[in-house]
């Protein structure tokens, strides 16, 4: 369970809410139980559980866990907003498989009216769904979820915080998400690739020990403009191929997260 970390005390932590309920109520947790508790952040533990009442469990740490379930690098999702409840999705599939932030974006073709004022409500529920998911894959951390970006302020974050950034293109002909990752991937462990070579994705921030932020942008229904592919050419991404189908938006985003994390060596 993922307990905000005013909840996780030195010796003991406090389950609440949905959580509780959740514990007792479905899981039938009694005195005695085990569970893992996570604070998402920097903490996580092995609990047992000391009281039970149906809105509250009190449980004291047993054993104190390294956080070992996160990927070495952190892969942010831009994905440009798809109708429906196709970010739900993204969400939820894309908290399983590793990706460390979600950043939702408006570009030139998005079809879904940004409507500012049924955002709280949209964001507590992407929240929750992702806090599902990462308990469920056992994550060690809730991805990030940022509030819908224009397209200026993604490019802005791009060139200001990612160590490499890739949007995927069906146009882009000829060069592969394999090849433009393990290119760069390759700028640190040596290993070259021909085409790779003239088109880097961008700079190595391993070295300071840090994980490297790696973004993906993938755009809507309708798909990037050439200017908007353009655009985010300037401003570092590179333009990149996920092979010689039209994948739907929510496809892209997974296939292109798994294709980072497999390159990053996640996968073995
Ligand atoms: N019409 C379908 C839909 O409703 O989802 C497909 C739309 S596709 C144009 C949406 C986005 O997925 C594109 O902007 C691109 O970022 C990504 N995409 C899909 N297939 C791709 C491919 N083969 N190579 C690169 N990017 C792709």
């Amino acid at each position: 369970y993922f307990i905000p970390a005013g909840d996780f005390g030195a010796d003991s932590v406090a389950i609440t809410g949905d959580d509780a309920h959740h514990l007792v109520r479905v899981m039938r947790a009694e005195e005695g139980d085990r569970c893992i508790c996570s604070d998402g952040v920097s903490r996580e533990a092995i609990v047992e559980i000391t009281a039970v009442d149906k809105n509250r469990v009190e449980a004291k740490i047993v054993e104190t866990l390294e956080m070992s379930a996160e990927p070495a690098v952190e892969v942010w999702i831009a994905q440009s907003l798809p109708k429906g409840d196709k970010m739900e999705t993204v969400i939820q599939k894309g908290t399983e498989i590793g990706a460390a932030r979600f950043l939702p974006f408006v570009s030139e073709r998005t079809v879904v009216q940004y409507d500012a004022k049924k955002e709280a409500k949209r964001a507590e529920r992407w929240n929750k769904i992702a806090k599902e998911a990462a308990e469920q894959a056992h994550r060690n951390r809730i991805p990030v979820i940022e509030p819908v970006l224009s397209w200026k302020a993604l490019l802005k974050l791009v060139s200001e915080a990612a160590d490499g950034a890739w949007i995927c293109y069906e146009k882009e002909d000829g060069f592969g998400i394999g090849t433009a990752i393990r290119r760069y991937f390759g700028s640190r462990d040596s290993r070259t690739d021909e085409i790779g070579a003239s088109r880097t994705a961008g700079a190595d921030s391993a070295a300071d020990g840090k994980p490297s932020k790696l973004l993906l942008l993938v755009g809507p229904e309708g798909g990037f403009t050439e200017q908007e592919i353009r655009e985010a050419e300037a401003a570092g991404c590179v333009s990149v191929s996920l092979g010689r189908r039209i994948l739907r938006t929510e496809t892209a985003a997974m296939v292109g997260l798994a294709c980072i994390l497999y390159e990053s060596g996640e996968m073995g």
